[in-house]
């Protein structure tokens, strides 16, 4: 069997030196975190040459996807991949564009990564993740690496779950569990989940706060004598997909390269000219993809790391320290960048080291017994070269929301603000490719407080806070003339829920719920 298979695929080792002989894309899709718990990364970077970058702009973004996808030797045959990326990137999406580009000036050019079906960037990997997480399980089978199917376990906050429920429903070998915190979600992000369709999702609401969601998922997935139970008498392993899976990173670099080539097309910038990128960043996923991207090939010259008034990688593009020992965790208008520990930065620092794994396993080693970690000079320097941070208040996040619509009759949401705002006091000389991340709906109370000139801690009106979201949504769009908010959005009042369950936040509640669905799905 292991003779078999032909060995150039075997291309994935782990940022911690712990995987001495690398695995396959499909394994290490499967597997989601490495032995160890290290990342998987590649153990060679692809590179395209200007001619092939410039050549995705004539193929539909489905085709772009694959392109690159084929260039990291996946060990998929070429047809899955295609057929992959087909259902990924069609009319899930509100445009066939994918992830159009809107130009406000010359040199600022907003890239909307929130056509998807639940309006946020998370679509654009989860979309396409779990058809080849699905794929890969079916490969590891074939290969007798396993004999059972997935469940995946997500604790979320907001965006990630219903983007993970919008991508998993309906696929094949795999089923999706999301809880969240009850009461602790806004109005839309409530609606969004408990109305999915689909016959392998289920939501429940958990007492407690999003901590509680997290550590009983945690939990959960540390509890062995669970795990064999759930293998035994079901035949479903968890699983959980997050944002450190290769299989969420991999979408993420396509959409870079595709969108240097949809400028040069559009004859925004001309070949071989270099662009800046500016991303609103928590976990670094996103402008790690972007790093990925220029590593390829792609004339990318500087990365803006864009942080709210969490500024922990701020700071650590400054100093080359890397601490959360006294640093608060801040609420802000763009939540999905409340982080305080970026996992993904770790996959960086593993490149920038010289593929050093012991020196990474020291570093994640002193974060999580000290509470910090500090790189060495060399990946200073190496990160200082290409790498700028800033951090927005929440104040100027806001502001900046005003500020856009006013000069540029264009609507933004709080993160992509916070990316805004950055590029503003970063820019050099090169234009600017800003990362848009959610729609403005998506998080419209902010974007009425913006748009009145409140405060970030200012409460609404009472008018205003006894609306649904869809209806202040509703109120905005009248008052600014932007009624484009995506269908998924707009009839969620309208909408039946499906699931109203409120569950405990211990251990033995969440699995019983759990075993409960999976039951109901072997029938
Ligand atoms: C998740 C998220 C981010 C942060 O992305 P990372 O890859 O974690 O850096 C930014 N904006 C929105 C709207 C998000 O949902």
């Amino acid at each position: 069997m292991t003779d078999a298979y032909p060995s150039r695929f075997n291309r994935f080792v782990d940022t911690r030196g712990v995987c001495t002989t690398p695995v396959p894309f499909t394994t290490a899709l499967i597997n989601g975190l490495a032995p160890g718990g290290g990342l998987y990364v590649p153990t060679e970077i692809p590179t395209l040459t200007l001619e092939e970058i410039l050549s995705l702009a004539k193929m539909p973004y489905a085709q772009r996807a694959a392109f690159i996808y084929k260039r990291f030797e996946i060990d998929l045959p070429e047809d899955v991949i295609d057929a992959c990326m087909e259902r990924s990137y069609g009319d899930n999406f509100d445009t066939p564009d994918i992830c159009p580009i809107t130009s406000l000036d010359e040199t600022t050019h907003m890239l909307e990564l929130w056509h998807g079906p639940t309006s946020a960037f998370k679509d654009m990997a989860l979309q396409c993740l779990p058809h080849f997480f699905s794929a890969s399980a079916k490969a590891c089978k074939e290969r007798g690496e396993l004999d059972h199917d997935f469940c995946i376990l997500v604790a979320t906050s907001g965006d990630t779950g219903k983007a993970a429920l919008e991508g998993f429903k309906g696929v094949e070998g795999v089923c999706i569990g999301v809880l969240f915190p009850d009461g602790g979600v806004s109005d839309i992000q409530r609606k969004q989940m408990v109305t999915t369709t689909g016959d392998n999702v289920y939501v429940w609401a958990v007492r407690g706060n999003f901590d509680d969601c997290q550590t009983s998922a945690k939990r959960v997935f540390s509890d062995a004598a669970f795990a064999e139970t759930l293998l035994a008498d079901h035949g479903v392993a968890l699983s959980s997909a997050n944002s450190i899976n290769w299989g969420r990173l991999l979408p993420q670099v396509v959409y870079y390269i595709s969108s240097y080539a949809e400028l040069c097309k559009q004859g925004k910038v001309e070949p071989g000219d270099p662009i800046d990128v500016c991303v609103p960043t928590g976990n670094f996923g996103n402008i790690l993809a972007a790093w990925y991207a220029k590593q390829m090939g792609t004339p990318i010259d500087a990365l803006f790391c864009a942080s709210n008034e969490n500024r922990v990688l701020t700071d650590f593009l400054e100093t080359g320290t890397y601490d959360i020992k006294d640093r608060a965790f801040i609420l802000t208008p763009s939540p999905s960048m409340d982080i305080l520990v970026s996992s993904n930065l770790e996959r960086l620092l593993y490149q920038l080291s010289g593929t050093n794994g012991d020196a990474i396993a020291s570093w994640m080693n002193d974060l999580s017994t000290n509470k910090a970690f500090t790189v060495d000079e060399s990946v200073v320097s190496a990160l200082s070269t290409q790498f700028f941070g800033a951090s927005i208040t929440n104040e100027e996040c806001l502001a900046t929301i005003r500020s856009v619509f006013e000069e540029h009759d264009y609507l933004i949401d709080p993160h992509t603000a916070v990316a805004y705002a950055a590029t503003e006091r970063l820019r050099r000389n090169n234009p600017v490719l800003v990362a848009c991340t959610a729609h403005w709906a998506k998080f419209g109370n902010n974007v009425y407080k913006a748009l009145h000139g409140l405060k970030p801690i200012d409460e609404l009106p009472a008018d205003v806070s006894a609306l649904t979201g869809c209806q202040l949504n509703k109120l905005i769009a009248d008052e600014t003339g932007k009624h484009d908010i995506p269908a998924g959005l707009a009839d969620l009042d309208a909408m039946t829920p499906r699931f109203s369950d409120v569950i405990d936040g211990n251990e033995a509640s969440v699995e019983n719920a759990l075993v409960r669905f999976i039951a109901s799905q072997r029938v």
